[in-house]
């Protein structure tokens, strides 16, 4: 993300499974406080049982309320699912998609990826798409590759003008939780090359104007670094997003 990019920072809080709804409020109202008048479009995520809580919470405030995951299906005898609409009925905006942990923990697949994107935005709602390679795929260099093919999949049969409601978030699984930071340098060479598939599939307006995020250890200490590169919009942010200090000092970084 460079002074003059077209795209607008988003800097995201994946609150995963972590906090009560009162704690889940109080973050929450720390973060739209701290946040009002940023230049990065600032979402967070908390636990589906906080969602309407935080939602109230944030009305009238510059941060935008996101779930963890989405069914695909809208209702109907689906025991434990959460669907789009239900979602936006409590004030939802955006929803991950494909998170790894979802992807490694629970069998999410790019083909259940792409029919929740599918009915996401049909149901109004902006989606994060995850995308990342293994450490085992990185050490033999096949991180674009395997991005490329999560890309391609989770993308497929999108009509061009719905990518405008689409991010996508380059995070390295071996980076997600553990510490470890791909190097700037790393993650712009991975972000460029989603640009590129971007280019090729919805044509270089729409591969210029989409923003592409990245996540896997970032905090304050490492994201002026990461955000300075032309192809990192913005970041997924986890362990960092727990404390409204951090988070807000990622979102500074961004502009
Ligand atoms: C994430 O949950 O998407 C993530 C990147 O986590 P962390 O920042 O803790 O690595």
């Amino acid at each position: 993300m460079t002074a003059t990019s077209p795209r607008r920072p988003l800097i995201a809080g994946n609150w995963k499974l972590h906090n009560t709804v009162s704690a889940s409020i109080e973050l929450a109202q720390a973060v739209a406080s701290g946040a009002a008048g940023a230049h990065a479009e600032v979402v967070v995520a908390p636990v589906y049982t906080a969602l309407y809580a935080v939602g109230q919470a944030l009305r009238g405030t510059e941060v935008a309320l996101a779930a963890q995951d989405a069914f695909w299906e809208p209702k109907g005898a689906f025991t434990g699912e959460v669907s789009v609409p239900l979602l936006a009925d409590v004030g939802c905006r955006y929803v991950i998609l494909g998170h790894s942990e979802r992807r490694q923990f629970f069998a999410e697949t790019d083909e259940s990826v792409n029919r929740k994107l599918g009915a996401a935005l049909s149901g109004g709602l902006r989606a994060i798409v995850c995308v990342g390679e293994s450490l085992a795929e990185r050490d033999a260099g096949q991180a674009v590759s395997r991005v490329d093919a999560q890309v391609r999949a989770g993308l497929s049969g999108l009509a061009t003008e719905a990518m405008r409601d689409v991010v996508i978030a380059y995070e390295p699984i071996w980076a997600i939780g553990t510490g470890r930071t791909a190097s700037p340098q790393d993650a712009q060479e991975v972000h460029a090359a989603i640009r590129a598939t971007l280019t090729e599939l919805f044509g270089g307006n729409v591969a210029g104007q989409t923003r592409i995020l990245y996540g896997g250890s970032v905090n304050e200490a490492n994201a002026a670094n990461l955000l300075s590169q032309p192809d990192i919009d913005g970041a997924l942010v986890g362990g960092a997003s727990l404390s409204a200090e951090k988070f807000l000092a990622i979102v500074r970084a961004a502009g």
